[in-house]
């Protein structure tokens, strides 16, 4: 029963009101600010900015004996590669907007990060809170299904990933759906990632995000030239951060952060904030939220209950990890952190973002930040069409090398290593090390991509614009190569 407004192919920007602070604006604006200093034509700049497709679709599903219209989209911004790809989110603020923004976004993120995908995002309107387990799984089958009558998923089409609101729960049904439905396609488990590891995910996905959130920051805070620019020292040890949202990212953020050497001194939520100057423990903190179901009232901190207001405090490092538009014109003013490091996608609207690097703050872009997760989706994609577990070839016969090699050295030197330093040199590689390892060496080298940008190009004066300039170059040079068909 899907409705198609404005289908596979056809210009949906149309519906989207110009001139107003949109998140897509928003987005627009980043892009137009950096694609002025690429010299590539404007008709080539024009392609890579629009959605190539959106679905919007309309459809009943029974809710406590009732039928309920449930509204939802699809959105795949650039098929200069396939599968396009990016996460589907529950919210009642889900709408075009923000889905073609979500869209846009994942098509400059995989570019900067060097994943082969196009982006696409999607969103069902709804509060999944509002609803019971049975429900959400019958809502998710249906979205599944309106997905696969429009051609909309698949592993070499579209492959969703959780978002906002949605986990390897949602995922999993998904990819169960989309089984049942494609009639013995061996690849189907690569429709969509995120999904559990016992249903085809991969070790360290739900990690990734907060994980590469925290190797991109500890790129910049060992960046000794940006950390002068910055009046900072360089390292972790003295930098005190708030995080905004404990969700998936944020919490991982703050833990890894943590265990970095960095003080977490303020975490907050939509029903309040908690701070404590010499550090909350994170692991506790979250233990918490889990039996009381929020974050406030946790003993190891003092409860703020206008959270919000705690983005303003004096710290070293802003770590947004909630919702788009949270640091806006009016806040912007007032944030005292150094560094913002954006988890969220579209935390800091572009007119705020004006305003934070005439302070002199700055602002490292979404589109690398909180890369980790799609990276990482992306070895989750690979493993699926390659029907084996990273490190299950290898791992036996690398721990066999290895300690060949311990007993050589022994040998030789007489000496020998104690049973603790003889496992560890010895270990074979297994999945989760292998993904993380991936992640990390991403980070960096798209770190001293951007910043080849940043410090290279007098014409570029902010980190964001680099990362845009950076993956505009690719995305450019990928249809220029492609070719306009026909
Ligand atoms: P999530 O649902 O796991 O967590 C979001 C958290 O933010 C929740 O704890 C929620 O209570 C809290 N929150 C909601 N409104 C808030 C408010 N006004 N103030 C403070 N906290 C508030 O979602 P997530 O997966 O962590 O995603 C968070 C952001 O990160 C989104 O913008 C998403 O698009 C982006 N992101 C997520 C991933 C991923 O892998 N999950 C990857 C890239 C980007």
């Amino acid at each position: 029963m899907g409705s198609t407004s404005a289908k596979r192919g056809s210009s949906a920007n149309t519906a989207i009101p110009h001139g107003s602070q949109s998140f897509l604006t928003s987005v627009n604006a980043y892009f137009d600010k950096a694609a002025v200093l690429t010299g590539h034509p404007k008709g080539l700049l024009d392609q890579i900015r629009v959605c190539n497709s959106v679905y919007y679709m309309q459809f009943p599903v029974r809710i406590k004996g009732e039928i309920q219209v449930v509204e939802a989209w699809r959105a795949e911004h650039s098929h200069h590669k396939l599968p396009t790809k990016g996460g589907i989110r529950y919210a009642e603020t889900v709408d075009q907007d923000e889905v073609q923004a979500l869209a846009a976004l994942m098509t400059y993120k995989c570019a900067v990060v060097d994943v082969p995908f196009g982006g696409g995002k999607g969103g069902i309107r709804i509060n999944p809170k509002n609803y019971s387990v049975d429900e959400l799984e019958r809502i998710t089958r249906r979205y599944t299904v309106e997905l696969i009558k429009k051609n909309f998923i698949g592993p070499s089409i579209d492959v969703p990933a959780p978002d906002y609101g949605t986990g390897p729960r949602e995922m999993a049904w998904i990819a169960d759906t989309y089984q049942a439905m494609s009639n013995g396609d061996i690849n189907a488990l690569g429709c969509v990632t995120g999904k559990p590891v016992g249903q085809g995910g991969v070790r360290g996905r739900t990690a990734a995000t907060g994980r590469g959130l925290f190797f991109a920051v500890r790129e910049a805070v060992n960046d000794a030239k940006l950390m002068k620019k910055l009046k900072m020292s360089t390292g972790f040890a003295d930098k005190r951060i708030i995080v905004q949202g404990f969700g998936n990212v944020g919490y991982h953020a703050a833990k890894f952060l943590a265990e970095g050497g960095a003080t977490v001194i303020g975490i907050i939520e939509w029903d309040g904030a908690v701070v404590n100057p010499k550090g909350i423990d994170i692991e506790a903190l979250h233990k918490h939220r889990q039996q009381k179901g929020s974050i406030t009232g946790f003993a190891g901190a003092k409860t703020i209950k206008d959270g919000n207001s705690v983005l303003e405090y004096e710290c070293d490092i802003l770590v947004p990890a909630a919702l788009e538009n949270q640091i806006y014109k009016e806040n912007a003013p007032k944030i005292k952190a150094k560094i913002i490091a954006e988890g969220a996608n579209g935390p800091v609207t572009a007119a705020a973002e004006d305003i934070l690097n005439k302070k002199g703050i700055l602002v490292m872009p979404d589109m690398y930040v909180n890369a980790g997760g799609v990276v990482v989706s992306y070895f989750e994609w690979l493993k699926n069409l390659s029907h084996v577990r990273f490190g299950r070839m290898d791992k036996r016969f690398e721990e066999g090398t290895n300690t060949r090699l311990v007993n050589t050295i022994e040998q030789l030197t007489g000496k020998s290593l104690t049973a603790a330093d003889r496992t560890f040199i010895a270990r074979g590689a297994d999945e989760e090390d292998l993904v993380n390892s991936g992640l990390e060496d991403t980070m960096i080298s798209s770190y001293n991509t951007i910043m080849e940008h940043y410090y290279g190009n007098a014409k570029v004066k902010d980190m964001r614009t680099a990362a845009f300039v950076s993956s505009i170059d690719k995305i450019a040079q990928s249809y220029l190569s492609l070719g306009i068909f026909p």
